[in-house]
């Protein structure tokens, strides 16, 4: 009798642990329902960012440039669209094969990623990165690539404000290591801004821009691309970054 009380005693003390509670960390109800994490303006937000798509093949430089230049408009206005990063769009990259309409030889800066700030997505853009955006044969042989094998319609030398690659090369000091040859790409920059008449306070911003000016000319001088241009089928651009403001001011 006394062992059949201890046992109806421990069936009534779990009971009692139950309905007191203790069990709601497992209830169907406490993992059923959402937590309430987003605001409504967050829900907003992302109801109103439709996918990114496009026309898949962009043959147009002028249609490519104005792409890009949205793409810029929705990413300073914090509008950025939703970006299919899904496996069936992964795969069906794989199986088509990557048509960019796009080439962007940026600087490497980790403030300059060319995804984000034109807001494209995969399979958009060909982008080739090197500190200071210099061209040297490597870097014009991917170019040649992107136009002559891809179709890319539009080549963009993206430079930036406050380019350490630049600076450096302005301020002229020791270096060491392979980063004298990137600030020897940069230097005939400087010197032409010098002799230009820039004041020691405009001497960086106005190197970057010759800089941008430079490797246009570099890239330029490739028979393929000079081909492409004659036949309208491709434009060479240059843009600067404007780093906290977001904006782009085409180079000449
Ligand atoms: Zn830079």
């Amino acid at each position: 009798m006394r062992k059949q009380l201890t046992l109806l005693s421990c069936f009534l003390f779990m009971l009692a642990l139950i309905l007191n509670g203790c069990g709601s960390e497992i209830s169907p109800t406490a993992v059923e329902q959402p937590a309430e994490v987003e605001s409504t303006a967050a829900k907003e937000v992302l109801a109103a960012a439709p996918v990114y798509k496009r026309t898949e093949i962009i043959s147009s430089p002028n249609e490519a440039k104005q792409l890009l230049l949205d793409g810029n408009e929705r990413f300073t206005a914090g509008k950025p669209l939703s970006k299919d990063l899904s496996f069936a769009r992964r795969s069906e990259l794989m199986k088509n094969g990557q048509h960019p309409f796009a080439v962007i030889l940026s600087c490497s800066d980790s403030r300059v990623p060319p995804e984000l700030l034109f807001d494209q997505a995969l399979g958009d853009l060909f982008v080739i990165r090197i500190a200071g955006n210099v061209v040297t044969p490597v870097e014009l042989g991917s170019v040649e690539y992107a136009v002559e094998h891809l179709n890319t319609p539009l080549v963009v030398v993206l430079g930036h404000e406050e380019c350490g690659a630049v600076t450096a090369a302005v301020q002229n000091g020791e270096t060491h290591g392979s980063i004298t040859a990137i600030l020897d790409k940069i230097k005939p920059a400087v010197d032409r801004a010098t002799a230009m008449g820039a004041s020691k306070s405009e001497l960086i911003a106005k190197s970057a821009e010759l800089n941008v000016q430079n490797a246009k000319i570099d890239i330029l001088k490739s028979p393929i691309i000079e081909e492409r241009l004659k036949a309208n089928q491709v434009s060479v651009l240059g843009i600067m970054y404007d780093l906290d403001e977001g904006v782009l001011k085409l180079i000449d």
